[in-house]
């Protein structure tokens, strides 16, 4: 059931079969030369909306921007502040727990350290107000350790490389522009940069040349699988 295409009736409807939804978070952000700017929240958003395919869970509208530390300065990334983002956050589960809905798979196709755990402190905030609130926080690389097995070549990948390159060869071929060169950022270690793009100049994190449409398939629909484990793992959880 995804909620920006059914009615009022229609939600009501579906409360009485499930009380759980997947809220797709993501990002603008630059994807190397050659992945769109969505890819985050595309990618996220589309194997949501397969799980719901799958299993009967709401889908929430994706959350297009989020917080993207190390590529701030590069063309085209929008970030917004922790604090619009944690309030932003807040304000959207308060919303849907205040009509019924008591488990909250909250999945990220944006895996940044900062924007993850202000998702993370946020949801462990509202955990302590919200006495039947149920959550999940991963991002999708974290679902993809348990659902990619043996699909993916180089487990050192997580930006713009081969699985979101596959990935998105697979959901939007029209938007993949050619490739883009294999490269990893060359941050200092524990010290914090100005000039970020200088240490990653191309902006990917692995190995785009090992991405193929066939593998982008495969990577989909195990993620949509995973997905549909963790739903019915949150719903049988109890604590
Ligand atoms: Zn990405």
């Amino acid at each position: 059931m995804i909620l920006e295409n059914i009615t009022m009736p229609l939600f009501e409807e579906g409360l009485k079969k499930t009380k759980s939804v997947i809220i797709p978070f993501g990002a603008i952000e630059e994807h190397g030369a050659h992945l769109p700017l969505g890819t985050d929240i595309i990618h996220m958003y589309e194997i949501s909306k397969k799980a719901s395919e799958l299993y009967t869970v709401f889908v929430a509208p994706p959350v297009y921007f989020g917080m993207c530390r190390s590529t701030v300065h590069h063309p085209g990334t929008i970030s917004i502040k922790g604090d619009t983002f944690r309030a932003l956050v807040r304000d959207i589960i308060t919303s849907l727990y205040n009509h019924g809905l008591r488990n909250f798979v909250l999945i990220s196709g944006h895996a940044g350290g900062t924007h993850m755990s202000s998702i993370l402190e946020t949801a462990d905030a509202m955990m302590e107000e919200l006495p039947e609130m149920k959550a999940s926080v991963l991002s999708i690389l974290n679902l993809g350790l348990a659902s990619w097995d043996g699909l993916v070549e180089n487990l050192k990948d997580s930006h713009a490389g081969e699985v979101e390159t596959s990935v998105m060869m697979h959901l939007r071929p029209e938007h993949v522009i050619g490739s883009a060169p294999d490269e990893y950022p060359s941050f200092p270690p524990n010290i914090l940069v100005r000039d970020k793009r200088r240490f990653w100049p191309g902006g990917v994190w692995g190995t785009p040349s090992l991405a193929s449409r066939e593998k982008g398939e495969k990577l989909f629909n195990a993620s949509a699988r995973g997905l549909v484990k963790l739903v019915k793992d949150l719903e049988m959880w109890e604590g």
